[in-house]
């Protein structure tokens, strides 16, 4: 699919980068040439994923982040920019996520989602500007979820605050393009991780199985390989003409309409 390295010389900033689909990116970017910078909250999120990158030949780098509070995050891209001497590349991929009905989601729940999420994305985003602009080149790219532009019950703050994030997505993409900074994102359907399997998906495995064969017309969740070339494709040379945009990789799910049984064909 890419020429072998294509991110070679490349620093590569992934918040939330040492679990789940951020680990995901984390790893295949690294394989693609890229030096990592992974942030979270958590050390113990981060080290097993440096260390598996480190084994495999790569360089990656923890750095212990709040995305909620621009300080860290300034420190964050300091710290990736001294270790590997550049910012080229952001994902904003760190989310809070748990299911709760409206009505029942506190004003701390809101926030917290909000925070995280929308001002986090922003926050990092204007923390890797300086660099970015410096150097006249810069990929953006955050993780959304298809109800961002969707709807999903039990998921008003996550929608709002990604459907945020898709707007600013736009707005930095016409803003940034005269410095060489393109921003994307991507909206993802399912994909297991703990963090989801914890937090989104109700019921055992088997029913959670039963619900996406169901729903999702390829019959099945999206693989973390299949996601992380994706956002490879996008935060590369050969997406140079791809800025603003939102894709969405979920099997089919978003365009499946529910009363239609398209099992029984
Ligand atoms: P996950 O494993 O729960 O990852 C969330 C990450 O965010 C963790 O590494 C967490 O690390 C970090 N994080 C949380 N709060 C943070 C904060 N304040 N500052 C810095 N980092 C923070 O979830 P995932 O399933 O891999 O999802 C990754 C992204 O894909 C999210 O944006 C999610 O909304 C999106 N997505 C996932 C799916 C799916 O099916 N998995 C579908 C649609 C969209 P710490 O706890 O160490 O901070």
């Amino acid at each position: 699919m890419f020429r072998d390295r294509i991110f070679e010389g490349r620093v590569a900033v992934i918040t939330g980068g040492g679990t789940g689909l951020g680990r995901a990116f984390a790893l295949r970017f690294a394989e693609l040439g890229a030096r990592v910078a992974i942030a979270s909250r958590n050390a113990e999120h981060l080290e097993p994923t440096v260390a598996d990158i480190g084994t495999a030949g790569g360089q990656a780098l923890a750095v212990p982040t709040d995305v909620r509070v621009p300080e860290q995050v300034d420190a964050l891209m300091k710290a990736a920019n001294d270790a590997f001497g550049s910012v080229d590349i952001l994902i904003n991929n760190a989310a809070g996520n748990f299911l709760c009905p409206a009505e029942k989601l506190s004003p701390n729940g809101w926030r917290s989602v909000v925070d995280i999420v929308l001002n986090g994305s922003f926050f990092c985003s204007r923390a890797a500007f300086p660099y970015m602009r410096a150097q006249k080149y810069g990929r953006i790219l955050s993780i959304l979820a298809t109800y961002a532009s969707g709807a999903s019950p039990g998921t008003i703050h996550s929608a709002a605050a990604k459907a945020g994030v898709q707007a600013m997505t736009r707005t930095l993409a016409v803003e940034w393009a005269r410095y060489g900074i393109h921003a994307n994102a991507i909206a993802p359907g399912s994909f297991p991780t703990e963090g989801a399997s914890a937090r989104l998906w109700l019921g055992t495995p088997e029913e959670a199985a039963k619900r996406i064969s169901k729903s999702v017309p390829a019959g099945r969740h999206g693989r973390h390989p299949e996601l992380a070339n994706l956002a490879a494709y996008l935060c590369s040379e050969y997406a140079d003409y791809v800025n603003g945009e939102t894709v969405t990789i979920d099997g089919g799910f978003t365009w499946n309409h529910p009363s239609f049984d398209w099992q029984s064909l």
